[in-house]
């Protein structure tokens, strides 16, 4: 199958988008019932991860640590001013994969797929390959 794409619009500089019902969709319209789902962002500011969806608090959380462990340092010396967002995207990832078997996306419980973005408000793309196994 192609490569799908779709944009998000990030309203804020960081930000976590939940996009676990566009990527269900995306597999439904696909008919994928076997097989694996491979997200990616061509970004070098931005990333994907899976994580809490029930409390609203996690993705907050998880902003405020990564702000934490990479605050905008003056010794940084990228010319955009940016190197905080640059770093963020390298530790959590700009791709996942993800599990498919007999119609269901493979996540836990509580688990769902957030774009997260690291110096909005942007428009991003989102790349996604499904392959039937
Ligand atoms: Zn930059």
């Amino acid at each position: 199958m192609k490569i799908i794409e779709f944009s998000v619009q990030s309203r804020h500089r960081c930000e976590l988008i939940n996009i676990t019902s566009r990527i269900e969709q995306i597999r439904c319209e696909k008919r994928l019932t076997d097989g694996i789902i491979t997200l990616y962002t061509p970004h070098t500011t931005a990333a994907i991860t899976i994580n809490e969806n029930a409390d609203p608090d996690v993705p907050r959380d998880i902003l405020y640590g990564l702000t934490r462990l990479v605050p905008d340092d003056p010794q940084f010396q990228h010319i955009e001013g940016n190197s905080d967002a640059h770093i963020k995207s390298s530790l959590v990832g700009i791709s996942e994969t993800l599990l498919v078997e007999a119609g269901k996306l493979q996540l836990g419980t509580w688990q769902g797929i957030f774009f997260c973005e690291f110096d909005g408000p942007r428009t991003r793309q989102i790349k996604v390959k499904l392959s039937e196994l």
